[in-house]
């Protein structure tokens, strides 16, 4: 039993609305330790507590919403929560993460976590006010989206300053590209949304006053002001990314020719991109917004100023979004993007996966595979027709209706050679870069725990060109399995420590596990080292994968699209690259082995061991 002095409160909140109770728990402090941050303890929690072959849409899969011990402290760029619970989308555990300010202010609720399970009988919101807990109607708030939903919450509980984190018509409709919008960050991919739909619960909200106990004051002062002066240093953080956000990647990847465009076919670096870097977007800037005691302030907001969009605006829209609901659909207009990112968010749908879907519908309705669209011109670069097919999506209506569970379930679906043009790995719709000419990001792609998902093992070395661990050259095969690791790894020392990771790969590289363990360290009391951190990413990143396992995941599963195996890239910089299965196959055995795991992708029970989740052996498949 490990004690500590400060970070955590030690507690969950446990919420059945079947029978609409709850109960507060005690988490044991070995897990808490063990299992640090808002990630590694859902995917614990989720690992104990969620049988293999569970339905994500019924009663038995949970909702686990927790954060970290340096959440909701003086600590820079902290306010990160992690969602867990089993993918709809994906068959795989899920983990959404957001920032804002709903994450420390459920923190000063004096939780870690909470879990909510089994399926009101009528839609209710959960309302969580320091100790007391209701379950309450929310008759009155279903159909509604999400930007009202929050509106008329804080007018009808007559507090402004409450946080709340709800669903849109997607969620409620079950659309397995649905997210969880919380302000107006999402929690975002794998269809988070869905499940919580399927439990008839419309929303958290969220108010506490409890201060966050630091056990070592003086030395956790230290670090954030060592923190500060690095993010000061860095030449990225403040002079480019605090002015850009995300955007900033459209000029890096649309430079080295691997800005994916018109469902990937091509890449978008002469017609496309010009007219969607941050110089464009800076064009449409109105203000910027930060998440709770962040410096940097990355999050650029955006307004439409003229034309038929005038008036409209959004946070946003990201690099990720710019991508989807521009480029992938052959749209230039950053007016149009910023109103479909906004009307994403209203709706509740997931800015990557519903534009990627949109995008895949173009090009069958062009190459003439589907064509039952009900007289809408599906044609690459029609705004109209993505606006009204994104609301169909939302609402599950017509011909939209097969989009809306993600590509996979769509080439399925509608057949004839369909699935070609499905751009997903494990039925998640793929990011912005095209892995052929980024090869790292396309192990990352087919290995990472919840599908293909960026943010659980992003390459910036093949994007920014930053030599950490070593210079890379983004094009070679070799040495990209142990660098997919390495990432993943290093993005789950910030999914452990629930800090952002923009800073990191802005330029905190080199100082980052030092800082995070300091941190740790300093909150809670307890000796986290440099080392300690890098086997707590480890550790997740193998619970994680166990949990796949479990449900039947292996090698066969760590795939990519057809289309990058088969289509070289057209132009640019990537000119003739491609990734063969021939190349997957060396890659996926380096990374197997740079993970000790066996060739057909199952951890060992030595690796199960060393990490000290052996309790996770029982479940490896029998003959490994
Ligand atoms: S860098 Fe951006 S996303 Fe990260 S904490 Fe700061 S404002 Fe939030």
């Amino acid at each position: 039993m490990k004690n500590f002095a400060g970070g955590w409160f030690g507690k969950l909140l446990r919420i059945n609305l079947t029978d609409r109770t709850s109960r507060v728990e005690e988490i044991d402090h070995t897990v808490l330790y063990k299992f640090v941050g808002g990630a590694a303890l859902g995917a614990k929690l989720l690992y104990d507590e969620v049988s293999p072959g569970t339905d994500p849409l019924g009663p038995e899969n949970k909702l686990i919403y927790a954060v970290g011990p340096i959440t909701g402290t003086d600590a820079p760029c902290a306010s990160r929560l992690n969602l867990t619970t089993k993918s709809p989308l994906t068959g795989t555990l899920a983990n959404s993460l957001s920032g804002g300010f709903f994450p420390v202010e459920m923190k000063w609720t004096g939780l870690d976590a909470i879990i909510i399970e089994g399926k009101a009988a009528e839609p209710v919101y959960v309302l969580v006010r320091d100790n007391k807990v209701e379950i309450k109607s929310a008759v009155k708030y279903w159909g509604l989206n999400t930007q009202d939903t929050q509106t008329y919450l804080k007018e009808d509980l007559d507090d402004h300053n409450i946080r709340i984190s709800c669903i849109g018509p997607a969620g409620e409709n079950l659309s397995l590209i649905s997210c969880i919008i919380n302000e107006c960050r999402a929690l975002g991919r794998k269809g988070v949304g869905a499940v919580m739909g399927s439990k008839n619960l419309k929303a958290i909200a969220v108010r506490g006053t409890k201060k966050v106990p630091i056990a070592n004051q003086k030395k956790f002062k230290e670090i954030i002001k060592e923190f500060l002066k690095y993010l000061g240093e860095s030449e990225l953080v403040y002079p480019v990314f605090s002015k850009t956000g995300s955007s900033l990647a459209v000029g890096a990847t649309s430079a080295l020719g691997f800005f994916p465009a018109k469902n990937w076919q091509d890449t978008g670096v002469e017609d496309l991109a010009p007219h969607l870097d941050s110089n464009v977007f800076a064009q449409y800037g109105q203000t910027r917004n930060r998440c709770y005691r962040c410096p940097v302030a990355c999050s650029q907001v955006r307004m439409a100023k003229t034309g038929r969009y005038a008036g409209i605006s959004t946070e946003g829209p990201e690099y990720e979004t710019i991508y989807s609901l521009g480029s992938v659909l052959g749209i230039k207009d950053p007016a149009f993007i910023i109103a479909a990112d906004r009307l994403c968010d209203e709706l509740g749908l997931d800015t990557i996966s519903a534009g990627v879907a949109v995008g895949m519908a173009m090009e069958l309705y062009e190459r003439g595979i589907f064509t039952a669209t009900d007289g809408l011109e599906l044609k690459f670069g029609n705004q109209e027709a993505t606006l009204t097919f994104l609301r169909m999506m939302a609402y599950k209506e017509g011909f939209a209706k097969i989009f809306a569970d993600g590509t996979k379930r769509a080439g399925q679906a509608i057949g004839n050679g369909a699935g070609y043009y499905a751009m997903e790995v494990k039925g998640l719709e793929l990011p912005a870069y095209d892995v052929r000419g980024a090869k790292a990001h396309g192990v990352n792609y087919a290995t990472a725990y919840t599908g293909a998902d960026h943010n659980r093992g992003y390459a910036s070395q093949e994007v920014f060109g930053i030599p950490i661990p070593y210079p890379v050259e983004r094009l070679e095969i070799k040495g990209k399995g142990v660098l997919a690791k390495w990432n993943q790894d290093f993005c789950g020392c910030y999914d452990v420590a629930t800090l952002c990771e923009f800073p990191a790969q802005m330029g905190l590289m080199p100082v980052a596990q030092k800082l995070t363990a300091d941190l740790l360290s300093g909150a809670t009391g307890c000796e986290f080292t440099e080392q300690g951190v890098w086997q707590l990413g480890e550790r997740l990143n193998n619970l994680c994968r166990m949990f796949n396992v479990r449900e039947g995941f292996s090698r066969k599963d760590d795939c990519l699209p057809r289309r990058l195996m088969e289509e070289p890239i057209k132009d640019g910089l990537s000119k003739g690259e491609m990734i063969s299965q021939q190349d997957l196959d060396f890659m996926l055995d380096e990374y197997y082995e740079a993970r000790g795991w066996d060739k057909n992708g199952i951890p060992s029970a030595a690796k199960l061991q060393e990490l000290g989740i052996e309790d996770t052996i029982k479940d490896l498949p029998s003959g490994s």
